[in-house]
């Protein structure tokens, strides 16, 4: 027996490995290694540092410029960030014309005064918050090369995501704060100026030490180095920390990151928790009246993390921080800013825990399944919203069967607005802040709810976590994605991502008419396609003594169908092409026994109009 097992395991590794060479076979990214070392004046929230980088160019082409993100110059009056807010017509509450109030004493920049490849100094132009280099040395294909650059920067007035002093008083959030390479891919360079949203990078390692005055303590990405000669709850049991000097140096290392944070506070107390074969959780926050909710964070968070790694997939790497920072709830490798407070008040529980619930799912996706945000933000924001909706529901034991149903709602008006724009639509673009919320946060979640009612919900999350064994550590856009489900569930699926997220078209089905046949033993149901998006059906049919009958009715276009999950007995139909406006369906109960038809109970299906989606049928009167 134990033989037998082991000849399973063995053709398991020789198949695991073979689909992932099949995938790397075309499949190449870059890599960068950084070290960084950073020194903060806390004085005058300024810093300065010195940046060595060896980036690895593993695309088949030769590069003749590289470029960097120089995130702090958005806050600049003047700048792209504030224009555009100003002139949107829902900006964001805690932009609004605040950037071009800022002094010069209390904008962000960050310049780099000068850059070498290989030793030789390069020539630099800078285009609002991109930096253009121009190399004198291209970078064949297959090749490394080394940069050291040496920054200034200044931390702005807490605006957005980064900054000091933020309304609640945390001393410094610093997110995009150093010079960071731009992502290079097989469909070119990434270069979007920050405007509003901001993640692609290189995969890569970083070690940052940052010298600060000692009297502050630092949380980030990564794992400090020199715990016992920091202290602040980093060191180990017993140690007794002497901190000698007016400052410390802070020594962290992340490795296969796309992205380095942290954040600094006088009074940061650290709690911490270990998941049982995942990360050590650490909480930081300023203890007082308005965080004691942060004392309960451990005791939600530890199953939260064993029911994403049960269903999304080993977290990958062995911390993770949770910060009282920036200025809402913001994701990044190995650690999370979340803001205790809103603009209405001190958060309650619930809110804590629902945004440290949907930062915690962003390790997944975006943290280790890293998408490009710009065009493919509801890969990352709606499959967060989905799975921090579903695994709220099981660890607070809400119970719900239907835990997008707020989602679908929000939907529903969005859509019937007819203000809605395409999900595909690049991240910035969108003609109002709601647009892009609905269009990736919710109908991305919803994607995967859809998703479920499609192919079935089994073959979903079987297809998520495959979609997290060939893709972590690398960054899969849409038709990857779609890949993984179709060869999980045997169905074809682009027609549903070209509908959900390339289009605004929407579904409508109604069920028309009941009438008898010239079998009187049979019914005769006349369904119409009202709306644009074509969709499978599952209609069930009770009878008046009670039974009840599914008929599916799959799509043409889906070459396949998905499993029967419920109890109910399935007959599968004929299919339904899409190009056809109707469909009539006979089924073997007479007229006189049917009492209700309905299409979709789950309500899974996103259809705008649903008082056209049940038949009634008042027995009783007719007989
Ligand atoms: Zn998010």
């Amino acid at each position: 027996m134990l033989l037998k097992n082991i000849k399973i395991v063995i053709f398991t590794l020789v198949f695991v490995q073979f689909s992932i060479q099949s995938i790397a076979q075309n499949y190449w990214q870059q890599q960068i290694d950084y070290k960084i070392d950073v020194q903060m004046d806390t004085r005058k929230h300024q810093y300065s540092g010195e940046q060595k980088l060896v980036y690895y160019n593993n695309s088949p082409d030769t590069l003749y410029k590289v470029y960097f993100h120089l995130y702090p110059n958005a806050f600049q009056p003047g700048s792209m960030m504030d224009i555009r807010s100003q002139n949107l017509l829902d900006p964001d509450r805690r932009v609004l014309d605040r950037i071009g109030k800022l002094s010069e004493d209390e904008i962000g920049y960050l310049k780099v005064s000068s850059m070498l490849q290989e030793g030789q100094e390069l020539n630099l132009r800078t285009s609002q918050t991109i930096l253009i280099v121009q190399l004198n040395n291209p970078i064949p294909p297959k090749s490394s090369t080394s940069f050291s650059l040496a920054f200034e920067g200044q931390v702005p007035l807490q605006i957005r995501r980064n900054g000091r002093d933020s309304f609640e008083g945390i001393d410094y959030s610093m997110a995009q704060w150093y010079p960071k390479m731009a992502e290079y891919d097989d469909k070119g360079w990434h270069t979007s100026p920050y405007v509003a949203r901001e993640f692609y990078a290189p995969w890569g390692n970083f070690e940052v030490d940052i010298t600060i005055d000692k009297s502050y303590v630092i949380a980030g990405t990564g794992i400090l180095q020199n715990p016992n000669e920091v202290g602040y709850g980093y060191e180990k049991e017993g140690v007794k920390v002497k901190r000698k000097g007016s400052k410390l140096t802070w020594k962290f290392k992340a490795e296969n990151v796309h992205d380095f944070v942290w954040a600094a506070d006088k009074e940061y107390t650290q709690l911490t928790a270990q998941v049982q074969e995942g990360p050590l959780v650490r909480f930081f926050y300023v203890p007082g009246e308005e965080t004691k909710n942060w004392e309960l964070l451990p005791q939600y968070v530890v199953p939260a993390f064993e029911y994403a790694q049960e269903h999304y997939g080993k977290y990958g790497w062995d911390e993770y921080s949770i910060i009282q920072g920036g200025d809402g709830g913001m994701e990044y490798p190995m650690a999370t800013l979340v803001a205790n407070k809103k603009p209405t008040g001190v958060r309650s529980m619930k809110s804590l825990l629902g945004t440290v619930f949907h930062e915690m799912m962003h390790s997944w996706y975006q943290g280790m399944i890293a998408t490009d945000e710009s065009y493919f933000a509801w890969m990352d924001e709606g499959f967060t919203s989905y799975a921090d909706a579903t695994m709220e529901n099981e660890v607070l034991g809400k119970d719900n069967p239907f835990p997008l149903e707020r989602s679908y709602k929000t939907y529903y008006r969005w859509a019937n607005s007819g203000n809605e724009e395409p999900s595909s639509t690049h991240s910035d673009h969108f003609y109002t802040n709601t647009g892009y919320s609905v269009a990736t946060y919710t109908k991305g979640a919803m994607a995967l709810d859809i998703l479920g009612y499609i192919i079935g919900n089994r073959n979903r999350d079987q297809g998520l976590l495959r979609y997290y064994n060939e893709w972590s550590f690398k960054h899969p856009d849409e038709q990857d994605l779609i890949k993984v489900m179709e060869k999980e569930s045997d169905i074809e699926l682009s027609w549903f991502f070209d509908y959900w997220i390339h289009s605004t078209k929407t579904t409508d089905y109604s069920i028309d008419n009941i009438s008898t046949t010239a079998k009187a033993t049979q019914s005769k149901i006349h369904l119409s396609k009202l709306g644009q998006m074509p969709m499978p059906i599952d209609l069930i049919v009770t009878k008046a003594n009670g039974e009840e009958v599914l008929y599916y009715i799959p799509l043409a276009m889906m070459l396949g169908e998905k499993p029967n999950e419920t109890e109910l007995n399935r007959i599968s139909c004929d299919e339904w092409p899409w190009t056809h406006p109707e469909y009539e369906l006979i089924i073997d109960i007479p007229t006189t026994e049917i009492k209700k038809i309905e299409i979709d109970p789950s309500k899974r299906m996103p259809d705008i109009d649903q008082s056209n989606n049940i038949l009634e049928l008042d027995q009783e009167k007719e007989q």
